[in-house]
């Protein structure tokens, strides 16, 4: 059995920051960080070798480790509050705003690259405007602070020796099992290692739980189970879009991300693009029950003659049915089962004209895929109509603001799907129900980017001091 002032279960950046935060404050109290994966040094994905993915167990190096999804990510700070997730909604557009430029600082202590992308060339962004506005879309403004996938693993690695330095005990390859809850009050929790499978007891006198997208489907049956109150949210499920650079070049250079949000015919749902990757590439990445879903990154120096970006539309369920996460898991299930358990792709073409892709079309175009080992195929066979027809239409809407965007090559990879959608309730300064208990980042529902995630961390943090 161990003993700490705080647990803090997960070490994405949700988890970092609010470690950080308190050391940044004088904080003398004892802080244990539990973590499932690697540390930073030893993160690696062997795809960059072999080309192909090996499924590694019992966790993929992408999502897992120290730092989160957040590492081996493109790592893009967005710098605007109306980006990243719903924190805003709970404590204000303007702490927020504020707390992303104290945070920001903070990355940039840690060596982030001081070039800010998507501001200036304000005549540019105009015209990008006025052509989305015919469109039907929205542009939002956000600036963005690009790590690099490698640079990013720098930035992290500083931040572990300095939390280590600093005191804070991580424990590396313990998964957390369960919260002790019990009448209303949180008292630590259990955790096993993943390879003796010993339990290990850590009773603290508060407990953060910031396990990311991964984690989201565990924390909602922790919810369940231990009355912590919550909600079903929203699941996004869509595809990732890949085409030349040629393409994108305009919105590349003056945005480097275009964040557009529109609401297409027939069934009007929210649709946006979602984490673009100029000169990026197409990455697969794996969950514990063997879902392999689509994601998108890129390198600081390294780069590809394609951009990336998702293409998202949010599902909300109610009445009967209220598991969005469960969901969203079929349709994953249903795609990689149809390409042989990897992700799958086809041409925007082939979609309008009903026909499945076929390897050796992909072979023709003047976009090649940059992930190599996606499956050619039908993807209208795995995703829902009113998925379809949400992104045919919204990808016929960007081709007014991008020329070229709903091309006959233009690939679509699916499934891309984000998972944190169980919202825990929660009040302005980040209390659930449960005293002591603290639900924190993408697993809370309340995020869904590196910059908000930390915000958040920050927040917590200063509670806890
Ligand atoms: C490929 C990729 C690219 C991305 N690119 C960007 C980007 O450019 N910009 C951006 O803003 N966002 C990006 N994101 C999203 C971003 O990484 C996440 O929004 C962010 O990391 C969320 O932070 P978090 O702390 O909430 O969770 P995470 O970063 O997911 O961290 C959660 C941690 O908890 C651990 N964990 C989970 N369950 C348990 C458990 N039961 N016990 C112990 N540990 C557990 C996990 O191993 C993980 O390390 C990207 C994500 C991916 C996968």
């Amino acid at each position: 059995m161990k003993k700490c002032d705080v647990v803090i279960i997960g070490a994405g950046p949700a988890g970092i920051f609010t470690a950080l935060e308190m050391i940044k404050n004088d904080s003398k109290k004892k802080v244990i960080l539990v973590e499932q994966g690697k540390s930073m040094e030893k993160r690696r994905c062997p795809k960059e070798k072999t080309n192909k993915c090996l499924y590694c167990k019992p966790y993929c190096d992408i999502t897992t480790g120290f730092s989160g999804a957040g590492a081996f990510s493109d790592g893009k700070l967005s710098l605007s509050y109306e980006v990243g997730g719903e924190l805003p909604n709970l404590v204000g557009a303007n702490k927020v705003q504020s707390l992303i430029e104290y945070t920001d600082q903070i990355y940039l202590d840690f060596g982030a690259d001081t070039k800010i992308e998507g501001i200036g060339q304000d005549d540019k962004v105009k015209d990008i405007r006025k052509k989305a506005i015919k469109a039907g879309l929205k542009l939002v403004d956000c600036p963005i602070r690009h790590l690099g996938t490698e640079k990013a693993q720098e930035i992290y690695g500083e931040i572990q020796a300095y939390l280590i330095k600093n005191g804070v005990e991580i424990l590396f390859g313990y998964t957390c099992l369960d919260a002790d809850i019990r009448d209303g009050k949180c008292y630590g929790v259990e955790i096993e290692d993943i390879k003796t499978h010993e339990t290990l007891t850590i009773e603290a006198a508060n407990t953060v739980v910031a396990t990311g997208r991964k984690g989201a489907d565990w924390l909602e049956k922790l919810c369940t189970r231990s009355g912590v109150d919550h909600v079903p949210g929203t699941v996004d499920v869509g595809v990732r879009v890949e085409v030349r650079n040629e393409i994108m070049e305009v919105v590349n250079n003056v945005l480097y991300e275009s964040k557009l949000i529109g609401y297409p015919a027939p069934f009007k749902n929210k649709v946006r693009t979602f984490c673009q990757n100029p000169g990026g590439f197409v990455s697969q990445e794996n969950y514990d029950n063997d879902l392999a879903i689509v994601n998108g990154h890129s390198y600081k120096e390294k780069k590809s003659n394609n951009t990336n970006l998702a293409i998202l539309c949010s599902h909300n369920f109610r009445v009967p049915f209220d598991q969005p996460i469960e969901y969203a898991k079929r349709i994953g299930e249903l795609t990689n089962m149809l390409a042989n358990g990897q992700i799958l792709v086809q041409r925007f073409g082939d979609i309008l004209e009903g026909k499945r892709t076929w390897q050796e079309e992909l072979e023709r175009s003047n976009v090649r895929p940059t992930l190599p080992d996606a499956v050619a195929g039908d993807i209208t066979s795995a995703l829902s109509y009113r998925t379809m027809m949400n992104i045919i239409n919204f990808i016929k809407a960007v081709d007014e603001v991008v020329p070229g965007f709903a091309a006959q090559e233009t690939l679509l990879y699916a499934p891309e799907i984000k998972f944190y959608s169980n919202r825990v309730k929660m009040d302005e300064d980040l209390n659930t129900n449960i005293e002591n208990f603290y639900c924190l980042g993408d697993s809370s529902g309340w995020t869904r980017g590196l910059m908000m995630a930390s915000v958040m961390g920050v927040i917590v943090g200063r509670r806890l001091v």
